[in-house]
Order: structure tokens, then sequence, then C-alpha cells
């Protein structure tokens, strides 16, 4: 049995796309076994050949034709292994800091963090303008204005952007000011996010549910790939667990299995994966010699004044001494620590 997925359409077109397919899928004595999904999802079952499919993948309005035996993360398969933004290098052999503090707050504070983030070698700025908080009364991120000051210190010195997309609505606001797109654990799960994420043509951070299994996330890359996304990073943030003493459990045995399953690349974020910034730098050290791909870290200036997260965050003074240890343990097991090469205005 094999799956043809056909591109979101009209209903007419959609229609007339299944009757064409019908009749060359008798011509080759196929049957059509079921369908989902309002019949874009179709099975069929027949003796095929790979250039039949071949053929078949190319044809105006099918999006994947998934044979048989074909992992079931198809798409996932045909995503680029390493991902570059700007400076920044994720996937084979290079590694990268993508780093900032949780929420964006106020434009000077950013610029001082984000400036400080490149000379210790940073490469990717990353906080957010919409949070996603336990309590509906705890600080909710600033919206649109707080897009608005990425942009800006961003254009001041030249990293990329890495913000969350909290939700649908403000895709296209974010997506204004983002290089990279970040879903968040608690949205792992929302397929139609999944889905319509790609369709800002800009490269996904997925993060990994709080309990999710590697399948469930490799589907949910799956989604976002169909979605057509150019390339989907995997991001382990830790698990839900019993003990207290530690927000999440960091899961970095997800680190090598994902990367034996999907090639993509992964980043390791030990904030959110411990709740503790006296954890977060040992976990780094971990994580690059468990063949992490990139570090995502939350710094601040300040960290006990910090408007979200205050207990993880990174003082400056902490991030600077890390990062040439993580490029060091980078180093032994032959990868390589990318920093900013010459740190300039982005234009
Ligand atoms: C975040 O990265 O800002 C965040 C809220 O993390 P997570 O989605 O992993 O909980
Ligand atoms: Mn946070």
């Amino acid at each position: 049995m094999f799956q043809i997925r056909l591109k979101q359409q009209a209903a007419t077109d959609l229609a007339a796309l299944r009757a064409r397919l019908q009749v060359w899928a008798e011509e080759r004595g196929w049957t059509t076994v079921g369908s989902k999904e309002n019949n874009q999802l179709l099975y069929m079952q027949g003796v095929t050949s790979a250039d039949e499919l071949q053929m078949l993948n190319s044809w105006d309005g099918v999006e994947i034709v998934v044979p048989e035996n074909a992992p079931a993360t198809a798409a996932v398969e045909q995503l680029p292994k390493s991902v570059q933004v700007g400076s920044a290098s994720f996937g084979e052999g290079a590694a990268s800091f993508i780093a900032g503090p949780c929420s964006v707050e106020n434009y000077d504070s950013l610029l001082e963090i984000a400036q400080h983030l490149v000379a210790a070698g940073a490469t990717a700025l990353r906080a957010g303008a919409f949070k996603p908080r336990t309590s509906p009364y705890s600080f909710q991120g600033l919206g649109v204005p707080g897009l608005e000051i990425l942009s800006a210190v961003s254009k001041e010195t030249g990293l990329p952007i890495v913000t969350e997309v909290l939700d649908l609505r403000d895709l296209e606001d974010v997506a204004q000011h983002a290089d990279v797109l970040q879903v968040g654990s608690r949205n792992m799960a929302n397929s139609p996010l999944l889905k319509e994420i790609g369709s800002a043509g800009l490269p996904v951070l997925l993060k990994r549910g709080m309990s999710a299994t590697l399948d469930e996330f490799l589907f949910a890359a799956e989604y976002v790939a169909l979605g057509n996304a150019p390339s989907v990073m995997l991001c382990e943030r830790g698990l839900r667990h019993f003990d207290p003493s530690v927000r999440n459990v960091l899961d970095l045995s997800a680190v090598p299995a994902l990367k034996q399953l999907s090639g993509l690349p992964v980043i390791v974020d030990p904030s959110h994966g411990t709740g503790r910034a006296d954890l977060v730098p040992d976990m780094l050290l971990a994580a690059a010699a468990a063949g992490a791909d990139g570090f995502l870290v939350e710094v601040h200036s300040n960290p006990s004044a910090a408007w979200s997260d205050a207990d993880q965050a990174l003082p400056l003074s902490s991030f600077c001494d890390i990062v040439p240890r993580v490029a060091k343990v980078l180093t032994a097991c032959d990868r390589e620590l990318r920093v900013v090469q010459s740190p300039r205005t982005k234009v």
C-alpha cells in the first residue's frame, strides 16, 4: 500500500485531480483502499515501480507519494541535514549558540544583552515577544512591539532572530521580523499550526513536547515538512517528571537518537531543560559531547530581574565563560563551534 497526499486546493480542483488519478490508477490495476482528510490523503494498493511513483510525485497538485516500506516521516527525510542562518550553522560538523533573554523586555536591555552575546560567540538572538505562560496573570510578552524591538536589535548587531509563533493568527507578523520561527513545547502537537507554519518559507525550530515520545516529535516535524518549510531543527528541552528539584529532565539520549532517526540538526535547550542557571553550563558541555548541533540558552544582564524564567537565566559573565569550554568539547568530538565571523550591522 502507498499513500498519496494531495495539496490543499479548491474542492473542484481536488475532485478533478482525483478523477485523473483514478484513471491513471485503473490503467495500472491499482485500487483505492481508503481516503482521509476530505480526500486529500489517499491510500492505494497495487504493483508500482519507483519510476511511476516518481512520476506521480511531480504531478501538479500532488504533495507527496509515500511508498510501502518508506519511513513514516518521508517528508522529513527530504529536509536539509544542516541549516545556515547568517553566521550560524547547525549540523554536519558545525554547531552554534542561539541565546537571549526569555522575553523581550525593552530595546535598551535587549541591545545590551545582544552585544555581549555577539562578543561571547553567539550567532543568533532568541527572545519571545509572544510568551506561553502557565498563569494567565503572568507577563504574556510585548507582542508586535516586541517583534519590532527584535528587528531593531538585529539590525544593530547583525544577529539573526529566533522567536516563537504562539498562535497562527500572529504568523504573518512574526514572519516579518524573524529569521527562524520557533514552535514551543506546548504547541508541538498543534497540527494546524505545524502544517501552516512552513508556508512562511523560514526555517523552523521545533521544540519537543514536554511529554512527547521521539515518534510523536518526529511526526510533528513531518507536519512541518509537509507544510513546505525549507528546513527544520529539532530542539530537546526536557521532559516532565516527578522530581521538583529540577524543572524538567533534559533527555540527552534524545540527541543521538533523533539524529539517527532523522538526520536533522538537533538543538539542546538546557535552560528550560533544567530550569536552573547553576546546572546550565555543565549540561551544555554534556550536550556538546552528546552530539548537539546547536544550543539554545537563556541569558540576561540581570537574571533576578528577568520578567520571565529568572531562575534559569545565565548571567552574561557565565555565558562568556562557557562558550570556549563548549568549543573545546566540540573540537574533541571533531566538530566546530561557529561564531560570528566579523561583527557587523545587518543590511
Ligand atoms: C521558550 O523557549 O521560550 C519556552 C517557553 O520554552 P518551551 O516551549 O520549551 O517551554
Ligand atoms: Mn523561557
